[in-house]
């Protein structure tokens, strides 16, 4: 007989054998927890005040809303972008582990930290039609394995009852973003994505996910393309905010 050990499969089975330990500090967990409290609390929290609009945290007192230098001078075109963590310290280093590191079971936590993003203010209210995950390039897919957005825009979608749909595409391959200033991002990103044949969301409310908010280009682009398309609103939802 000849089994198929597909990640889900050899997820169940290593989870049989071994026992449940913290994924930040290998502390024993119960087997749902997979982070201790002691991690869950220093995982680093967007307080206020911070940009309405791509909730860049900033220091100090603001209490009217307002938009920061990241976002202020340019179009964005998603409504608005959330994450209630900070891509810092024991955050960073899980969304590192799952990308790069084949450590797939991590979009389990990471799914919990982009769900509390909806409890803001600026998405608790909002009924949504559909989830999008941010694509990545076929390429880069098989490359990796998976797709990390769309892996937490699965869970999420479970946990809000929200289809989840990959409309989009990404036919470029674009280089790595890292080297580039904003303005840069946002040109190397012009045309890298477009709707997926027969797909259609006219008239839909979407909510865009992505697994980390840089400077917010790539859901803007996403969100451009979704607008164009006939969206009524695009807001995004990422696990962790740069
Ligand atoms: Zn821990
Ligand atoms: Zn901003």
């Amino acid at each position: 007989m000849r089994v198929l050990a597909t990640p889900k499969i050899v997820e169940a089975l290593t989870s049989l054998f071994y026992p449940a330990i913290c994924v930040g500090c290998a502390a024993d967990v119960e087997r749902s927890d997979y982070l201790c409290a002691d991690c869950e609390r220093r995982a680093p929290r967007i307080a206020p005040p911070f940009c309405a609009k791509c909730s860049e945290p900033f220091p100090g007192a603001i209490t009217q809303t307002f938009r920061c230098a990241n976002c202020e001078h340019r179009t964005l075109h998603f409504d608005c972008a959330v994450a209630a963590y900070r891509s810092r310290g024991l955050v960073r280093k899980l969304v590192h582990d799952f990308k790069y590191g084949q450590q797939r079971h991590l979009r389990h936590p990471l799914s919990r930290w982009l769900r509390q993003s909806l409890d803001d203010p600026r998405l608790r209210d909002r009924r949504f039609d559909l989830i999008v995950p941010v694509p990545l390039h076929p390429t880069r897919e098989r490359e990796r394995g998976f797709n990390q957005a769309a892996l937490l825009a699965e869970l999420l979608g479970e946990s809000v009852r929200i289809p989840v749909r990959p409309v989009l595409e990404r036919i470029r391959y674009t280089t790595t973003q890292t080297a580039y200033d904003r303005a840069e991002r946002m040109e190397n990103l012009r045309g890298a994505f477009r709707l997926r044949k027969n797909r259609d969301v006219r008239d839909l409310r979407v909510l865009l996910i992505d697994d980390v908010l840089t400077t917010g280009s790539t859901l803007s682009e996403c969100a451009r393309v979704l607008r164009a398309a006939g969206a009524v609103s695009v807001h995004a939802a990422t696990a962790a905010r740069a």
